[in-house]
């Protein structure tokens, strides 16, 4: 456990949608530096949960860097599709992690569990786990959540990922039609953040 609050961190993702939002969240006067200064790449993930894997990115990092490193890792749960992607999320769109191709993987597995499955509601969740470590030792790792459902078609143009098929429960929008600065105040990265306020 830190004594005190911490004033630099790394930010232990080479994915740039999650950078811009982790960047947004982080209070100003922490100094921030990202891995693409480092020219660093992703360690394997091979943990079995979003916590593992959190904790296997940020330890990574930060023994890279020398620096605190806080890391992300996240993905979305289908209930219908016995909550896949899930730790999955990245790796359905293949080695160049295109979007587009996760995205109609989730269509195509949709269509073989349930061919009616669009006048039907599909629940659906993010998930993040927020990680903090110094080199092989974790200060902290929390789990934020956000509940929705995945619309019939890809809908917007902002964010990343899974968002253009995501609407988060009492919204209509998909997190790809909102603002950034709205999902940022909603979505489980945000969740996960409130719960490292103390660190921050
Ligand atoms: P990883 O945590 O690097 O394994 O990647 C998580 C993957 O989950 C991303 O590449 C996205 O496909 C998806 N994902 C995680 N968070 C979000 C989000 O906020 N919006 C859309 N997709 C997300």
């Amino acid at each position: 456990m830190l004594k005190q609050k911490i004033n630099s961190l790394l930010i232990g993702t080479n994915n740039k949608g999650k950078l811009r939002e982790i960047r947004s969240l982080l209070p100003k006067n922490i100094k921030i530096y990202s891995t693409s200064q480092y020219n660093l790449k992703s360690p394997a993930e091979n943990g079995k949960t979003f916590r593992e894997n959190s904790l296997i990115k940020s330890k990574y990092f930060s023994k890279k860097t020398k620096l605190i490193c806080l890391a992300d890792d996240s993905g979305l749960e289908i209930d219908l599709l016995d909550k896949k992607p899930g730790i999955f999320s990245a790796r359905w769109g293949g080695k160049r992690g295109d979007f587009n191709k996760a995205i109609k993987r989730v269509y195509r597995e949709l269509n073989k569990k349930d061919k009616n499955w669009k006048n039907k509601k599909i629940k659906a969740r993010f998930v993040c786990a927020l990680s903090i470590s110094f080199l092989n030792k974790k200060i902290a790792c929390v789990l934020g959540k956000v509940d929705g459902e995945i619309s019939n078609e890809p809908r917007g143009k902002n964010g990343f990922g899974y968002d253009p098929i995501f609407i988060p429960s009492k919204e209509i929008k998909t997190f790809s039609e909102m603002k950034p600065s709205h999902k940022y105040k909603i979505d489980h990265r945000y969740q996960a953040f409130k719960k490292l306020k103390k660190f921050l």
